[in-house]
């Protein structure tokens, strides 16, 4: 059976997210998650974006994280990966899954997911700043498993030079569907990727 991931990329429209060095959150999230998209249809899932331009839901900013959620529940997806850029001085990639996760399956994927997206991070001289739990909107409303990426930090120079690299963010979203169709067991569509 075709598995259905969908892919949600933060805010849009009215709300850029995080901006700082010239990026806004907005537009890094599309340019990774059509990326990441592309790269996991190669790999034969059904890939269906939250969003494909540059908009949201909802002029409400809760009523818009409900409708995401409420995207994927509607599909039945099995896996939802959210990606978000962050802000406030730090550095580095973190993920996010629920804490108590309903089932243990969205930890086991976010281990495999995360240190995907963690190893090309590191490798451009950024740290991991680890797997963790919050209470996000996005992740306590869908009903499978699912995870929200923080993909570096847009107002630090280091990392929005990064962000500002088209290679780079090509290599998160490759990440992003290689650890994607691991966790889903899409791992032999293609095993060449
Ligand atoms: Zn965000």
């Amino acid at each position: 059976m075709i598995k259905v991931i969908v892919i949600d990329p933060g805010h849009g429209g009215h709300d850029p997210g995080a901006v700082g060095n010239d990026l806004r959150e907005k537009d890094l999230t599309l340019a990774i998650a059509q990326r990441a998209a592309n790269y996991l249809r190669v790999r034969g899932a059904d890939v269906r974006l939250t969003r494909n331009d540059d908009r949201v839901f909802h002029s409400n900013k809760a009523a818009d994280l409900n409708a995401r959620a409420d995207f994927a529940n509607n599909l039945h997806a099995d896996y939802f990966v959210s990606i978000h850029i962050n802000a406030g001085r730090g550095t580095g990639f973190e993920s996010y899954i629920v804490p108590c996760a309903v089932n243990r399956e969205a930890g086991r994927r976010q281990g495999i997911l995360h240190s995907e997206v963690a190893r090309v991070f590191h490798s451009a001289g950024l740290p991991d700043r680890g797997k963790k739990t919050a209470n996000f909107a996005v992740l306590r409303r869908t009903r499978m498993p699912a995870i929200l990426l923080e993909c570096g930090f847009i107002d630090r120079t280091e990392d929005a030079l990064r962000l500002k690299n088209l290679a780079f963010l090509d290599n998160v979203a490759q990440a992003i569907a290689r650890g994607a169709a691991l966790a889903s067991g899409l791992s032999e569509a293609n095993p060449a990727l």
